[in-house]
């Protein structure tokens, strides 16, 4: 794995000007609104496709931190520094970046563990998942659990906890999931357990220790 890594072209964010609208991407005119159905050109993907192995400010966290290796196009995105297109037609994981809006370095460091946390939880939404996910891989290469409220803002309900706790109850489950060297698909799977129990019935910190003993997970290889 890492002789296959070690022999690939490196690239540095600097290096990569040639950054075409996502529009680009697309087939037909419509890109408003990607939905189920919505056609990317394919060949033109896999062929400007950059891995987050061969990106050299992000080349660490793929070796030594064990996140996954995403392929990425970089693009202008109208409004987004990054995102990714579940209900598109896209049947790999693949992560859009605008590198330009980046404010630095680390800012875009931050922005690929937000999308990879996205496409390892396969949620398009914010939801309590996501949020475990991306807190997991924060954490586990050194960053702080996410504070951003819109990284929260689809575990809100009507009643019961408030975002704070939500908060507090990813970044607890991210803690435990590192301390355990849980693989990331446990870490998921937990998160999307616990997350559909919270649309039920409030969690503590301490139900939730209990949960985490006996969550069935599949063993690792
Ligand atoms: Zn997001």
């Amino acid at each position: 794995m890492k002789n296959a890594l070690a022999a690939q072209q490196i690239f540095s964010l600097i290096e990569i000007n040639e950054i075409p609208d996502f529009e680009e991407y697309l087939y037909g005119n419509d890109p408003i609104w990607i939905e189920e159905g919505t056609q990317f050109n394919h060949a033109l993907i896999e062929q400007r496709q950059i891995h987050a192995s061969q990106i050299k400010e992000l080349r660490d966290l793929i070796i030594d931190y064990d996140i996954p290796d995403y392929p990425i196009i970089f693009c202008q995105l109208s409004n987004m520094l990054g995102a990714t297109y579940l209900e598109g037609d896209v049947r790999w994981p693949l992560m859009f970046i605008d590198s330009l809006k980046a404010e630095s370095p680390e800012h875009f460091r931050e922005t690929y563990l937000h999308e990879a946390a996205h496409l390892a939880s396969n949620g398009q939404d914010h939801d309590f998942a996501f949020a475990v996910t991306n807190n997991f891989l924060r954490m586990k290469t050194g960053l702080l659990p996410s504070d951003s409220d819109y990284d929260h803002r689809m575990c809100v309900l009507d009643e019961g906890q408030s975002l704070t706790e939500f908060k507090i109850l990813s970044a607890l489950i991210a803690s435990m999931s590192i301390k355990s060297s849980w693989t990331l698909e446990n870490t998921v799977g937990f998160a999307t357990y616990v997350g559909a129990k919270l649309y039920s019935e409030p969690v503590t910190p301490n139900a939730l220790a209990e949960l985490f003993d006996k969550f069935d997970r599949p063993s690792c290889t």
